[in-house]
């Protein structure tokens, strides 16, 4: 059974009551100071999302957070996990984590997303653009009727196929007047959908997608510089954040660090070079990462994760966005921290397989 009731602090307290005896630890978060309780067996992450409260999470990677004071376990594992102070915070994994005290977390309550709910709807591809050699982009429009999509800069949608299978892309923007839904596909060698994407989806054509999804997404409550790091059609969220803050007059210096392999992947440079322009704020910084290519275009040739690095050392002050390939993702999440940068202020989404080629991958390591 769950009650709701006010705390001292004003906030809603979420409890639950067991008709047995079995133990139920307080999980407090301290950004919000918002409490949920969990149950002896639970995660916390299923605990949090029964109250109604959703945690940052990332699809690929799950839901981590530092353990500010208490105890837990992973599930499956033996050993327990404790916090000493401000001298050991270890960082767990809400989907594994289990309470065996109560707990203080610094985990992101991201609650506005739970006011937008996925839906399915119809598009019609309003528009077809060749960006580059190898991405296409897509104007999408939610057919009469449909009414428009609410999402928050940063989400993806899911591309719904007619045998149930999904293809996640991150939306290019924020929401529009003209309810415009744009998208940058990478054509991924030997990939059925973004092949029929490139070669045969046409404008007029209609589309079954459910939106909006995923949590990387603006973070207001900083006023530290930001670093977007973006990979090839990583780009495409980015857009959406740089967007967002633009818009909203934001004074905080911002850099974009945009990782291609040649000049002409750099597919809509003149729209960052026109941005720079109205901000003085907001610097670019295209990387390169064939030297040949680099040179040839008189750009810097740098993976773009090595370019960050080179230019910050320090990454204690900063925030920083990523959105690219899984080998991007890997390599800033560990060497981003070991340059100082507080591993919950590195929000980033991984182009990784779809889930149905993630779940058949998997099973073949399990089989063989
Ligand atoms: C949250 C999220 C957001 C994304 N946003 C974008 C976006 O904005 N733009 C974009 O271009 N892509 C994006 N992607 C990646 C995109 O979803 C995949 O490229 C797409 O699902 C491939 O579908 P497919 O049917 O063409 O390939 P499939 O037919 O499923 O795969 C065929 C072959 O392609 C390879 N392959 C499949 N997916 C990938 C991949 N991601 N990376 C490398 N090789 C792959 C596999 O080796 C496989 O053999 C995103 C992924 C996620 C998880």
């Amino acid at each position: 059974m769950i009650a709701c009731a006010r705390g001292r602090t004003g906030m809603i307290v979420i409890s639950l009551r067991r008709g047995d005896n079995s133990p139920v630890n307080t999980v407090t978060l301290q950004a919000t100071g918002l409490r949920f309780q969990v149950a002896a067996g639970e995660t916390i992450l299923a605990a949090a999302e029964r109250s109604g409260i959703r945690l940052a999470s990332d699809p690929a990677a799950g839901v981590p957070a530092r353990l500010l004071s208490g105890r837990c376990r992973h599930r499956g594992e033996g050993g327990e996990i404790a916090s000493s102070g401000p001298v050991r915070q270890p960082l767990i994994e809400l989907r594994q984590a289990e309470a065996l005290a109560d707990l203080l977390l610094a985990a992101e309550d991201v609650g506005e997303l739970s006011e937008l709910a996925p839906r399915r709807l119809q598009v019609e591809v309003a528009a077809k653009l060749a960006l580059a050699p190898d991405v296409t982009g897509l104007h999408l429009r939610p057919v009469a009727g449909e009414g428009p999509l609410r999402w928050l800069p940063g989400q993806y949608l899911e591309c719904l196929l007619d045998d149930g299978r999904r293809r996640p892309f991150s939306i290019a923007g924020c929401p529009r007047l003209d309810q415009v839904i744009e998208l940058h596909i990478r054509h991924v060698a030997g990939g059925g959908f973004t092949q029929w994407v490139h070669s045969d989806l046409a404008v007029g054509d209609t589309l079954t997608i459910e939106a909006p999804r995923g949590t990387f997404v603006p973070r207001e409550d900083s006023l530290r510089p930001i670093i977007f790091v973006a990979g090839g059609t990583g780009f495409a969220p980015v857009k959406a954040l740089i967007e967002h803050f633009l818009h909203r007059g934001s004074s905080r210096a911002m850099q974009l660090y945009w990782g291609v392999r040649t000049a002409a992947d750099l597919y809509q440079r003149e729209l960052v070079q026109a941005w720079c322009e109205a901000c003085s704020g907001l610097d670019f910084q295209p990387c390169i990462s064939d030297p040949a290519q680099a040179a040839l275009a008189g750009l810097r040739a740098d993976l773009v994760h090595e370019a960050v690095l080179a230019d910050h050392p320090d990454l204690s002050g900063h925030d920083i966005y990523m959105s690219g390939p899984p080998p991007l993702i890997d390599a800033g999440r560990q060497l981003f921290p070991e340059a100082g940068l507080p591993p919950e202020r590195l929000y980033y989404d991984t182009f990784d397989y779809a889930p149905d080629l993630l779940a058949s991958i998997l099973k073949a390591r399990l089989t063989t």
